[in-house]
């Protein structure tokens, strides 16, 4: 089946509003638009959204939210809900990136309730799973995705979960240089559809696509592209440069190639 590839940059807690729209700018003027272009996603910091999403009105890329709160309204100080990122003009959001894990307390079932929240909203959920290098280490990755996957995913209707995409981040890759060799990352992107079918049908397991994000960068994303399983990526530190982002948008593989 067909999975259009997904690019996604993850800013995290950099730039300010200046330095968002630069970058911004610096995307959309360096796309080339005579290719085919794969989907492609920003999630800025919360407060640039909204300016963000005027410069991006008209253009292919789409904007999306860092994190997001489960309850639609009421007394969660700090938090934003489904309803407020979308009416910034947010259309997707990052669900259980490990920083929130490892760092704020988010868990698989608060994943698995903001997904909820995400889906009723229509925004394009990318929930992330991935292994420390304790459990890799230590032969537990599988039972750690296999947990992620069921405890946030489980209980949903197939067809509920069309927009979904999963981030496979593996944490030792995050920030650190080390990327996941492509056959590493291969392997856990093939396990987690596998997990999807087993928990819902073929139909999905197929459709669904599953990026990689972990220290991509533009010498190294087109041989992780050239995997069948491997449907895009999640990029943090390379796409805070238009430049470093906009290679890894054009990458090359099999049949992409100009
Ligand atoms: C991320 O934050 O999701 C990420 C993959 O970061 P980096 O690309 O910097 O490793």
């Amino acid at each position: 089946m067909f999975r259009r590839p997904l690019i996604a940059g993850n800013w995290k807690m950099n730039e300010d509003l200046k330095g968002s729209l630069s970058l911004v700018r610096g995307i959309l003027g360096g796309l080339n638009k005579s290719r085919d272009l794969p989907e492609i996603m920003i999630a800025p910091p919360s407060v640039a959204l909204s300016v963000l999403a005027e410069a991006l009105k008209g253009s292919p890329v789409r904007l999306g939210a860092q994190n997001m709160h489960w309850e639609e309204s009421g007394a969660f100080t700090g938090e934003l809900s489904a309803a407020q990122i979308k009416d910034v003009g947010c259309r997707s959001v990052i669900l259980g990136h490990s920083e929130r894990r490892q760092m704020f307390g988010d868990t698989n079932e608060t994943v698995a309730k903001k997904l909820k929240a995400a889906l009723g909203a229509q925004l394009q959920p990318v929930v992330c799973v991935g292994e420390t290098l304790d459990e890799r280490e230590t032969q537990k990755t599988w039972r750690v995705l296999e947990t992620q996957i069921r405890g946030a995913l489980a209980g949903f209707a197939p067809a509920d979960l069309a927009a979904l995409v999963i981030a496979y981040e593996p944490v030792w890759a995050i920030g650190t240089g080390k990327t996941a060799s492509p056959e590493q990352a291969e392997e856990a992107h093939r396990f987690i559809r596998g997990q999807i079918e087993k928990l819902y049908d073929e139909r999905l397991s197929s459709s669904v696509r599953i990026l990689y994000g972990g220290s991509v960068k533009p010498d190294n994303i087109d041989r992780l592209m050239i995997e069948p399983d491997i449907d895009g990526a999640l990029v943090g530190g390379a796409s805070l440069k238009a430049e470093s982002f906009l290679r890894i948008i054009q990458f090359e593989s099999a049949g992409t190639s100009s």
